[in-house]
Order: structure tokens, then sequence, then C-alpha cells
């Protein structure tokens, strides 16, 4: 018989884990207590996912200052480099590899030539070094 560390209980040494690290060879936590502790940190790692998620989907104040700055910055390269701009979303909302954010932190002021260009997001091909 062992005692469990976590719910405090005798149990069958069956009930432990094997774990080397520890002196007598089993868990200090009976396997109860293992499957307990796996669910929390799932419940916990999905709930912060969900809502991560949800708080990504609202844009926030700083979203539509960012926004409606980069559409003014947009405006103001047009005049001066006379060509097309864009508000773009660096990561692409809608890809099948990843979900780009409509967020503060997702925005920038390309070139429309630039977009038009599929899949070539590449600096140098726009305004090449050599
Ligand atoms: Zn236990």
């Amino acid at each position: 018989m062992k005692k469990c560390s976590k719910c405090k209980e005798e149990k069958d040494s069956s009930l432990f884990r094997k774990d080397k690290r520890n002196k007598d060879g089993f868990q200090s936590h009976c396997v109860e207590c293992q499957k307990q502790y796996n669910n929390n940190w799932k419940n916990s790692s999905s709930y912060f996912t969900h809502h991560w998620y949800q708080g990504q989907k609202t844009k926030t104040e700083l979203d539509s200052f960012v926004i409606e700055e980069a559409t003014e910055l947009k405006k103001l390269r047009e005049k001066t480099t006379k060509i097309k701009w864009e508000v773009d979303h660096i990561i692409p909302i809608h890809h099948p590899l990843c979900c780009g954010l409509h967020n503060a932190f997702n925005i920038q002021v390309v070139p429309t030539v630039w977009n038009s260009k599929k899949g070539n997001r590449n600096m140098n091909t726009l305004f090449p070094t050599n």
C-alpha cells in the first residue's frame, strides 16, 4: 500500500505509475490523480485558446486606430509615390495553413502591385538591392 500525495488515500501500489526517479519506484500520486491533473491541464489550455481566439476576433480600439492610421499612411504614400498602396494583413486572413487576424498587429501598408503578385511578398523583388 502507498499513500497518494494528492488525494491522501492509501492505495495499492498497482494504482501508481512506475517512476524510477522516486525512491520507492512509483510516482507520488496515484493514477486517478494523474488523470485529474492531465484533464485540468487540457481544460485550462483549451480554455485559454478559446478565450484568446475570442479576444482576437473582436477589434479593439487600438486595432481600429492602427487600421485608420494605416489608411492615412496609404493615402499619403499614394500621393508621394504615385503608385497604388493598400492596407494589407501581414498574415492573410484566409489561408489554409494559418489564420491572420484583422487587428493592430497584423496590418501593413503595401503597394497594390506587391499584393497582386500572389505569394510573392519579398521586398527585394519590389525594391531590388543589386
Ligand atoms: Zn490520488
